[in-house]
């Protein structure tokens, strides 16, 4: 029988990063587990072939080697086990798959790890996000603990190899038919024991602070957009490198602008006899206040362009566009003075007929025919 594809059995696209592949794997792995199928021949093939899948493409080495010549390039018979059980590395890729599963809670083999990232949402009014800033902000992380240097152990001691992993921070278990490396329970994985943990961070080697930090904003920034803060997320595990902090920014709604890219939108209400008899309005912009001309006989709903009011893009380029959206008022509360002023207009706008009014003019015809062609 010809093998499969191992991108085709994992189900993941060529070009799937290895979160992406260990996702997909872990699927498989959990549907297909002898311990959950058991004397299940096909199951047993399908978490063969998983692993297998799995363990050649996580390999940077392999996986170059099977995508340029396919199975040839990593026959596993030439391999570290691959397929088979209980070989030392399918047990690796268990540990470091399932170790959350099955507790302990510590990744991998290695004591070192890197401080996790941290998000800060940081809300800013349009006009902040459109000129730029420097703000402020306070964000809650762990740093490095100063009195054992992030050892964990108290000051003048040292942390000692656990006598339970022997310092590999990982034990195997037996598990049905084939062993399973877990996290040491001892040691949590870190291979190390301390006998006399550091006061001030009760041996984690970590405190928690709030830090201060100074974030500069670039003008043209919109929702959604990331600064990041390289080094300014949690601190590592021993000695693993800093976390970098993301600050991602959220734009508060603004009572006269709503922004889409570059450009910005805004309503000005006119009443009607502004819109028939044309004129200058003043309009907002992020500037101030400019002169708008609109032509005699303006309808409800006109778009009027202000060219470059809008906003630079934070990555550079022109400046959009300010639209005014012109939207007609009809007057309330009228004195008796305008009420005979409008009727004297009305009886005007009938003695002209239509011809001032065209847009009512051809729906009025629309209409007229619609109900000819009935046929009643
Ligand atoms: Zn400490
Ligand atoms: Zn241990």
């Amino acid at each position: 029988m010809a093998k499969r594809d191992y991108y085709e059995v994992l189900g993941v696209e060529r070009g799937a990063s290895e979160a992406e592949l260990k996702k997909a794997y872990r699927r498989l792995a959990m549907k297909y587990h002898p311990d959950r199928n058991p004397d299940d021949k096909e199951a047993e093939e399908k978490f063969k072939e998983a692993n297998e899948a799995y363990e050649i493409l996580t390999d940077a080495n392999k996986r170059a080697a099977y995508d340029q010549y396919g199975h040839a390039g990593v026959d596993p018979n030439m391999g570290a086990g691959a397929g088979g059980f209980g070989g030392g590395n399918f047990s690796d890729i268990f540990g470091d798959v399932f170790g959350d599963i099955f507790g302990g809670g510590g990744r991998g083999r290695s004591s070192v790890q890197r401080g996790s990232d941290l998000r800060y949402t940081l809300e800013l009014d349009l006009e902040e996000a459109v000129r730029g800033t420097t703000v402020t902000i306070k964000v809650p992380t762990l740093v490095g603990c100063k009195t054992c240097d992030g050892s964990g152990a108290k000051k003048g001691t040292k942390p000692t190899t656990c006598t339970t992993c022997g310092g590999h921070g990982q034990v195997r278990m037996q598990q049905g038919f084939f062993a399973v490396q877990q996290t040491c329970p001892r040691c949590h994985g870190t291979g190390q024991m301390i006998s006399d943990p550091c006061r001030d961070c009760h041996g984690q080697g970590r405190v928690e602070e709030t830090k201060t930090l100074s974030v500069k904003v670039p003008p043209g920034v919109d929702n959604g957009d990331r600064i990041r803060l390289a080094g300014e997320g949690e601190a590592g595990v021993n000695g693993g490198p800093t976390g970098d902090l993301y600050v991602v920014v959220s734009v508060r709604e603004h009572r006269i602008f709503q922004r889409d890219g570059k450009n910005l939108y805004c309503e000005v209400p006119i009443n009607f006899v502004e819109a028939a008899l044309g004129g200058e309005l003043e309009v907002p912009t992020l500037d101030g206040r400019v002169k708008l001309k609109i032509p005699e006989g303006t309808q409800t709903g006109k778009l009027f362009r202000l060219r470059g009011k809008g906003v630079v893009p934070v990555r550079g380029g022109a400046p959009g566009d300010l639209l005014c959206r012109v939207v007609l008022e009809t007057p309330v509360n009228l004195t008796k003075r305008q009420r005979e002023l409008l009727s004297e207009l009305r009886d005007t706008l009938q003695a002209e007929g239509s011809n001032q009014t065209p847009r009512a003019k051809s729906w009025f015809e629309g209409v007229k025919n619609f109900f000819e062609d009935m046929k009643f």
